[in-house]
């Protein structure tokens, strides 16, 4: 067989058969190479392994050859020179956090991220000497005057949970490295077959395995994507000492999810697109959050640095609390869950589940009102999903 350079070749088939390297049984599927520690062949071999002298496997905390296949295909997928997998998502934004911060940094985030990387920044980070600022997502003189000497790095989700904000990476990262700052993207909504955050100038993309990459709701898992540099000094040595490694099971389900990756996520945004134009017709939405609307403020922003415009379509129902708890509970179809990426069709009521802890002030800042409510589409037919809405609308 001869040697491949995948570099050559798209994301749709790095996404099949990239890293992937046939033992002597010759199998076609990718084994789970389900073992805790590596034979070597003498006590020099060891030595030389544990040292980094020679290359090899050592211990599955930090290396494992189904978790290796993983980590090369995302790396390859999202333009990254190297990437490493994590027991899940929040275990990755912890080790870019154990690995680029120390006591007195400064971080600058956007308000609009998931809950708990909000809590952890807050929190725990804060608990050891990072102080961290939110600001508004799309408002880049706001990320800028943020900014410290001792800013560390900017961290940001686009489009933004519940409500579809989309940031422009390439001017953050601008910003970001004026300051000699990092720009980190956290690419779980859009994953790299819509979007490529370090082609746009981010240093550091993070995901959370556990939604699209998966994509049938199964296994909890998470990533680091970055340069050799900061891999190699920075995120490398805390996941070998710190221990959130991914499991080479839920690494070969999280390879079966790439593989079908780039169909998913058209089939999902084409879903998204057709019952985001519906809900904007009907009786009693008074508000629909979709970056594929013309009526969304970063409707040409989308167009630029996404291939398509997400499978996350969020709105407003007239009546409040009421009146969306009412129609959730209608829905027969749909499952009423806060997950989101799944094959299957989530509905969420953000207000008081995925935004409940936060007080009726700093949500109402935030723009999550009482009758919002968020789909993630599936992949069912979107006439029946339709059906189900309309019914409950
Ligand atoms: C779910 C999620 C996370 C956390 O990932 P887990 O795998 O649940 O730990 C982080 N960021 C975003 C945008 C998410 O949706």
């Amino acid at each position: 067989m001869t040697d491949i350079n995948w570099n050559d070749y798209s994301l749709e088939t790095q996404a099949i058969r990239a890293g992937h390297r046939r033992t002597q049984e010759d199998e076609h599927s990718l084994p789970i190479f389900a073992t805790s520690s590596y034979v070597f062949k003498n006590a020099e071999e060891a030595a030389l392994r544990f040292t980094g002298q020679k290359p090899g496997n050592i211990y599955s905390r930090f290396t494992n050859p189904t978790v290796d296949v993983f980590q090369q295909r995302l790396a390859l997928m999202e333009k990254g020179e190297r990437c490493l997998a994590f027991a899940s998502g929040m275990a990755a934004i912890m080790a870019v956090g154990m690995g680029l911060l120390k006591a007195g940094d400064h971080v600058v985030c956007s308000r609009g991220v998931f809950g708990n990387t909000v809590l952890l920044f807050q929190n725990y980070f804060g608990k050891f000497g990072v102080e961290t600022d939110f600001v508004d997502l799309i408002d880049a003189s706001a990320w800028e005057a943020a900014i410290k000497p001792n800013t560390r790095f900017l961290f940001l989700e686009t489009p933004s949970n519940p409500l579809t904000e989309i940031a422009d990476i390439a001017v953050l990262a601008d910003i970001a490295h004026r300051h000699q700052a990092l720009l980190i993207v956290d690419n779980c909504f859009c994953t790299p077959a819509l979007q490529k955050p370090l082609e746009l100038g981010a240093d550091v993309v993070v995901h959370s395995a556990t939604k699209y990459i998966d994509g049938q709701g199964r296994c909890v898992g998470g990533a680091v994507v970055a340069n050799e540099d900061i891999i190699e000094k920075h995120i490398y040595p805390y996941l070998r000492t710190g221990g959130a490694t991914m499991s080479p099971f839920n690494a070969w389900v999280f390879l079966s999810g790439l593989e079908t990756l780039a169909v998913r996520m058209k089939a999902h945004c084409d879903n998204a697109f057709e019952l985001a134009r519906w809900l904007e017709q009907q009786v009693g939405v008074s508000k629909v959050y979709y970056p594929g609307l013309a009526s969304h403020p970063q409707h040409e922003l989308a167009r630029r640095q996404q291939t398509h415009f997400g499978g996350v379509v969020s709105f407003e129902v007239v009546g409040g609390k009421d009146k969306a708890w009412a129609l959730i509970d209608a829905t027969a179809l749909v499952s009423i869950t806060a997950n989101l990426g799944d094959v299957k069709t989530t509905i969420t009521h953000p207000a008081t589940t995925t935004h409940g802890r936060l007080t009726p002030e700093v949500r109402a800042a935030a723009g999550i009102k009482d009758g919002l409510i968020r789909i993630s589409v599936g992949l069912e037919n979107v006439e029946d999903i339709k059906r189900d809405l309309g019914r409950a609308l």
